[in-house]
C-alpha cells in the first residue's frame, strides 16, 4: 500500500528552550507542528543552570500561558548592580520604576512544561535524527517510518551546530571562557538584586535564586583559568561578602566551555531557517543568549504575519533581519569582557570613561536599562 503523505507546516529540529518554546507559539496559532529530538527527553532535566530572563521573555512566556506556575518559583530582578575592579568602589546601578527588570528561574523546570505541553499535542518525538543536508534538500522527509511534507524546517539543535559544519561558515568569538555556575547561601537578603563584578580575572555574576527564601544565591563566574572549589568559595566570600553576609557554597558546581560565534547559515543551507544557540552563541556575561532566542521566535512568528510562509524571501528576511541585533549583541559581549576584564590604560581609560556616561547621563542609562529588559524596539 502506498504511504500516506503527512502535510505539516513546520518541522523543528532540536526540542531545547527555544525550539520547543517556537513550537508551543506556533501551535497556539494553530499550525501544524512536529519537533523531533535526537535524544531521549527524560535525560534533560539534569541542567543545574538557572536562567535570567528579562521582561520581554517573561511577557513572551505569558502570552503562550508558560508563565502562570514558574511565576510560584521564580525570583525578581528589581535591580542590577555592576562594578570594576579598577573601581571598587564606585558602582552603576541599574534599574526601573514601572515593572521589574527581569526574572530568575531554572531553566529545567521551564523545559519539563514545555515537553509535557508539546507530548499532550503529540507533537514530540524524541530520539530521533535526520541529517541537515536531507532537510536542506528535499520537503518529503521519512521519519520512524512515516513520510512528511514540511513547508518549512527550522533548526534549533543549539552549539553542536559547530561539529555538523565546516568551520568556514562561523565567524568566531575570542572568549576561550569557562563559565562556572553554582550556589550559595547567605545571611543577608539578597533583596532582589542582581550583581556583576568585572573581576581582574573574568565577570562574576550572582542573582537571587529560584525556589528558597532570599538567602539563597547563584553565580556564574566566567574566565580562563582552571578554579578548584576552594578557589571559588574564596572568590565568591571575596566579591560578596560587603553585599551577602556570611557566605556557605553549596558543594556541587559545573562548568561550561564558551566559544561565541556567528553562524553564516544561509551560505550553506538556504531553505532552513536556523535560530537559537544554533544561529549565535554570545557570551553569558549579559545574560540574553536564550533572551535573544525569544526574540529569533517572536521575529519569526511576525514575519509569518506580514509575509506568509510561502513568501519565496522568507528565509533570506528572517536570516537577515536576526542577523543585525545578533550581530551587535555579539559584538558587544566581546568588546565589554575585553574592556572590563583587561590591565591596559588605555582599555582602563575607557571602562572608566563608559562608567562615567553612563552614571552621569540618566536617558543614555534608561536606553540601556530598555535593552537589557528586552523593551527596546529598535532592532524589530
Ligand atoms: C553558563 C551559562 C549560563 C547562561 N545563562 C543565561 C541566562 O541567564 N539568560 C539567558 O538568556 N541565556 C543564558 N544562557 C544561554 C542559554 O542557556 C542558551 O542561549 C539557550 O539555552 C539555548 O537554547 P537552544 O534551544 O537554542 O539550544 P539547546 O538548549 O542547546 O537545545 C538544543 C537541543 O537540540 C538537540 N539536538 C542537537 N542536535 C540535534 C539533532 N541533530 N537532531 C535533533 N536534536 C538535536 C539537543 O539535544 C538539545 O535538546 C547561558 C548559557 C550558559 C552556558
Amino acid at each position: 500500500m502506498e504511504n500516506k503523505i503527512l502535510k505539516y507546516d513546520f518541522l523543528i529540529v532540536g526540542s531545547g528552550l527555544i525550539g520547543s518554546l517556537l513550537a508551543i507559539s506556533l501551535i497556539k496559532k494553530k499550525h501544524k507542528v512536529l519537533v523531533i529530538e535526537k535524544e531521549k527527553i527524560s535525560n534533560k532535566y539534569d541542567d543545574q543552570r538557572t536562567l535570567a530572563i528579562n521582561a520581554n521573555s517573561r511577557d513572551f512566556l505569558e502570552s503562550i500561558d508558560m508563565w502562570r506556575d514558574l511565576k510560584k518559583e521564580q525570583k525578581d530582578i528589581n535591580q542590577i548592580i555592576i562594578k570594576t575592579h579598577y573601581q571598587e568602589n564606585e558602582s552603576l546601578i541599574f534599574e526601573n520604576n514601572n515593572e521589574t527588570m527581569g526574572s530568575v528561574i531554572f531553566n529545567k523546570d521551564l523545559l519539563a512544561k514545555s515537553h509535557k505541553y508539546l507530548l499532550k499535542k503529540k507533537s514530540l518525538l524524541d530520539k530521533t535524527l535526520v541529517g541537515l543536508e536531507e532537510l536542506n534538500k528535499q520537503k518529503i522527509i521519512k521519519i520512524k517510518n512515516k513520510t512528511y511534507n514540511f513547508e518549512k524546517v527550522i533548526i534549533a539543535t543549539g552549539k553542536e551546530i559547530q561539529k555538523k559544519v565546516n568551520p568556514k561558515y562561523f565567524f568566531k568569538g575570542s572568549s576561550g571562557h569557562r563559565a562556572y555556575v553554582g550556589f550559595f547561601y547567605h545571611s543577608f537578603n539578597h533583596n532582589n538584586k542582581a550583581y556583576e563584578y568585572f573581576t581582574k580575572n573574568g565577570p562574576l555574576a550572582a542573582l537571587p535564586a529560584p525556589y528558597k527564601n532570599n538567602t539563597y544565591s547563584t553565580f556564574i563566574y566566567s574566565t580562563k583559568d582552571e578554579i578548584s572549589f576552594v578557589e571559588l568559595k574564596n572568590i565568591i566570600k571575596k566579591n560578596f561578602y560587603k553585599t551577602h553576609g556570611k557566605i556557605n557554597l553549596s558543594k556541587d558546581f559545573f562548568s561550561y566551555k564558551i566559544s561565541p560565534y556567528l553562524f553564516n547559515s544561509i551560505n550553506v543551507f538556504e531553505n532552513l531557517i536556523f535560530l537559537g544557540d544554533c544561529s549565535r552563541s554570545i557570551h553569558p556575561v549579559a545574560g540574553q543568549g536564550w533572551n535573544l532566542g525569544i526574540k529569533d521566535i517572536q521575529g519569526l512568528n511576525k514575519l509569518i504575519e506580514t509575509e506568509g510562509l510561502s513568501s519565496k524571501n522568507f528565509n533570506k528576511l528572517f536570516y537577515y533581519q536576526r542577523k543585525f541585533e545578533s550581530s551587535i549583541y555579539f559584538f558587544f559581549t566581546e568588546i565589554i569582557n575585553k574592556t572590563y576584564n583587561s590591565n591596559s590604560p588605555i582599555t582602563k581609560f575607557f571602562g572608566k570613561a563608559s562608567l562615567k556616561v553612563l552614571k552621569n547621563f540618566n536617558f543614555i542609562r534608561e536606553v540601556f536599562v530598555q535593552q537589557a529588559m528586552g523593551k527596546n524596539k529598535i532592532f524589530d
